[in-house]
């Protein structure tokens, strides 16, 4: 038996090696390898005949091997490879690099071969199958195998074997869910919940457990809100705050007009801050409303007092654009407080000199990623925070921001783009006020949609060279890095280069993702926003609030493989400034239901629409694929399909608080403990 917090390298089979891969997926522990859930689920069907098999999807057949396979060399490549056939029709069986397939497979036995299924030189082709005996595949027919998320040397089969052992040996948790709840929802236990989330029998019994997981994360995050809330309430600041010159002059020679929404938002936070209580604002707008201009005028109200604001935002990108965009404000309008940025990329010596800067109130707006909460740094006066494009501002961070002010809590204002009804965001955000940007600016000219095949690239990469030939420039977007063997979906590394050729000389192509460092990826963002590049490819580093408004073509290969709502983030990239702007889906799969998903964001740039329509589309029983953008992610839970269980929750923990609100009572005491380490969970993440 084995206790859930050791490392992963306790586990028979992890060295040094395949830990620091994990490490990688952000597993370190057991527990941590136990709550990995799978991405999806790969439902074994029982073998087809070979006519029966599709193409570019996986298949499993089963066949006996009339004779030995061959094994080919070409260009340093080994290939194993027979054909098999059977009444209706014939298929090519290879695999690469696996020469000793060759001696494992044997003539005249029964064997059932599972894989993706091509067409290669007009050849019916099953790529790297699996290998199975009649039996072994007999026993796996019809249950759901987990698939993983991956990474490059830790494959799926490694990680459901390290799974399958943490799953015997755990030791089982005590149940903490109140026996009543439990039995008024018909949830599962918790540890049948979690081994079944892992190996469900059949749907049935996957939804059974995962329902169990997802009203634990409703319920530990409702109660974290609760707590936040009851600490809020009311609260009296100790920074009040009265009216300054500041924000007018910004106002003043800004070279727009304030939106309506925009104006009655910053009504709505000036007078929360001048209001002698502690402000506890959420900002919703969807992206391109201008929310950034609200939190600028914020923070110089705040150093209009003599106070300082801090900005923080989830990425260095992000950081580096909004500090370089505030210091440009400034110094356009002759105002003379100091802007600096604190991230974790910085040198020692950067970060020193930001620290101190802060630490003598030199700086006045304190822009940066988490490191504003990591870094040895204090701070004098901090009397507001604004935290932009991530998750909300979590249990304890207040706090934690407080004490690096000498113990004060500072406004709070929390600003989304992500569209959520009211109803819900009421009960998600409970713990604060709303205020809504439900208006975009006058100037701008609806995005151009459209959603098309591969075929369709060439057109696009002419139209993109229009677009630069015009001055303009464009993101690409790949779902991946670098070309994987598991994955078909085009990559970054690869796609740039194929740009290169097709796009005139004199449109530089560059490309950025996450596994590069911060410096280099600094680098080529200033570079297109400086407009020295005119094509961006790109993962999805670029997907949160990035402004680069000449920016004008987003083109995303493979827009299948993303959620409508993180597609949306993405297009909101362009058509953020005066030019007609564009976005090309470039939809890789044959499948219906991708097109009709992807035909949604081809009616509407209204994310609210959006989020409704994928509702609608997806209902209540579609619980995998798609990835809710930004703030309020859920490992398992999805705040629109899981809506009515999320109400639920809402209600049951309002009731728990009530009854018992320091949660004493004896049958609430594993409860307790299990809550209690949830927000020490939350402190901890902050390196406190
Ligand atoms: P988001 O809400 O997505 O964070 P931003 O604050 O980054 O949006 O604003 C997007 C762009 O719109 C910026 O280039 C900003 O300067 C511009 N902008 C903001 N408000 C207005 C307005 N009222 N009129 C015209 N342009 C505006
Ligand atoms: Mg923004």
């Amino acid at each position: 038996m084995m206790t859930q917090g050791k490392p992963i390298e306790e586990l028979k089979g992890i060295g040094d090696k395949t830990g620091k891969l994990f490490r990688r997926l952000g597993i370190e522990t057991v527990e941590d390898l136990l709550h990995y859930y799978p991405r999806a689920y790969d439902p074994m069907e029982a073998p087809v005949s070979i006519g029966e098999l599709k193409e570019n999807e996986p298949g499993a057949v089963r066949t006996v091997l009339a004779k030995p396979a061959d094994l080919l060399r070409f260009n340093g490549l080994q290939l194993v490879s027979v054909p098999v056939k059977d009444l209706t029709g014939s298929l090519q069986l290879t695999w690469y690099n696996m020469p000793y397939m060759r001696s494992h497979l044997k003539t005249g036995m029964p064997y059932v071969f599972r894989g993706r299924v091509v067409r290669r030189r007009g050849r019916l082709t099953m790529e790297q199958p699996e290998v199975f005996s009649e039996e072994d595949y007999g026993r796996l027919v019809s249950s759901m195998q987990p698939i993983y998320g991956q990474t490059r040397g830790l494959g799926n089969k490694a990680i459901a074997k390290a799974v399958s052992q943490a799953l015997a040996l755990r030791r089982l948790e005590r149940e903490y869910l109140p026996e009543d709840i439990r039995r008024r929802y018909e949830l599962a236990e918790y540890n049948f919940a979690i081994e079944h989330i892992h190996y469900p029998k059949d749907r049935q019994d996957l939804l059974f457990a995962r329902k169990r997981l997802v009203f634990d994360e409703f319920f530990f995050f409702l109660a974290a809100v609760g707590r936040l809330k009851e600490k809020r309430e009311d609260l009296k600041s100790d920074f009040p705050m009265k009216e300054v010159p500041e924000p007018e002059i910004l106002l003043s020679s800004l070279p727009y007009q304030l939106t309506k929404a925009q104006m009655r938002t910053w009504k709505e936070v000036s007078s929360d801050m001048c209001s002698g209580r502690a402000m506890n604002r959420l900002v919703q707008g969807d992206v391109g409303s201008g929310k950034t201009v609200v939190a600028v005028l914020a923070l110089l109200l705040a150093a209009g007092n003599g106070f300082q604001g801090a900005l923080m935002v989830p990425t260095e990108v992000l950081a580096r654009q909004h500090y370089e965009s505030i210091v440009k404000l400034l110094s356009d309008c002759g105002l003379p407080q100091k802007a600096i940025l604190l991230t974790g990329s910085m040198t020692a010596k950067e970060k020193r000199e930001a620290c101190r800067m802060a630490e003598n109130h030199e700086a006045d707006i304190i822009v940066g990623t988490h490191a504003l909460i990591q870094e040895k740094v204090s701070y004098d006066r901090l009397a507001l925070v604004i935290t932009d494009e991530q998750h909300r501002f979590g249990v304890g961070q207040r706090e934690a921001l407080g004490k690096k002010s000498g113990g004060a809590a500072p406004h709070v204002l929390v600003m989304s783009a992500t569209p959520i009804p009211r109803t819900l965001a009421i009960i998600l955000y409970g713990d604060l006020d709303i205020s809504q940007i439900d208006e975009l600016p006058a100037n701008r000219l609806p995005i151009k949609n459209c959603v098309v095949g591969k075929d369709y690239r060439e057109n696009a990469y002419r139209f993109i060279a229009g677009q630069a030939a015009q001055g303009r420039q464009a993101y690409v977007i790949c779902p991946m890095v670098e070309e994987s063997e598991m994955i078909d979906a085009e990559n970054v590394l690869d796609y740039t280069k194929t740009l290169r050729k097709a796009l005139p000389d004199s449109v530089t192509v560059e490309y950025l993702h996450g596994r590069m460092k911060g410096k280099e990826k600094n680098r080529i963002m200033e570079r297109f926003a400086a407009g020295e590049i005119q094509v961006l490819v790109s993962t999805t580093v670029i997907e949160v609030g990035v402004n680069v408004p000449n920016a004008t073509v987003m083109m995303i290969e493979n827009a299948e493989r993303f959620g409508l709502a993180q597609l949306h983030q993405l297009r909101g990239r362009v058509g953020r400034g005066k030019y007609q702007s564009y976005c090309i889906m470039i939809n890789g799969s044959e499948d219906k239901g991708a097109m009709e998903r992807l035909d949604i964001l081809n009616r509407s740039n209204d994310g609210f629409y959006i989020a409704s329509e994928d509702l609608k589309l997806r209902g209540p029983g579609d619980i995998f694929g798609i990835r809710q953008s930004g703030d309020l992610e859920f490992k398992l839970a999805d705040i629109f399909t899981d809506a009515d269980l999320l109400k639920t929750v809402s209600m049951e923990v309002n009731r728990l608080f009530r009854e018992d609100p320091e949660l004493t009572q004896p049958e609430h005491e594993e409860l307790k403990k299990r809550l209690d380490s949830y927000f020490q969970k939350s402190y901890d993440k902050l390196n406190l």
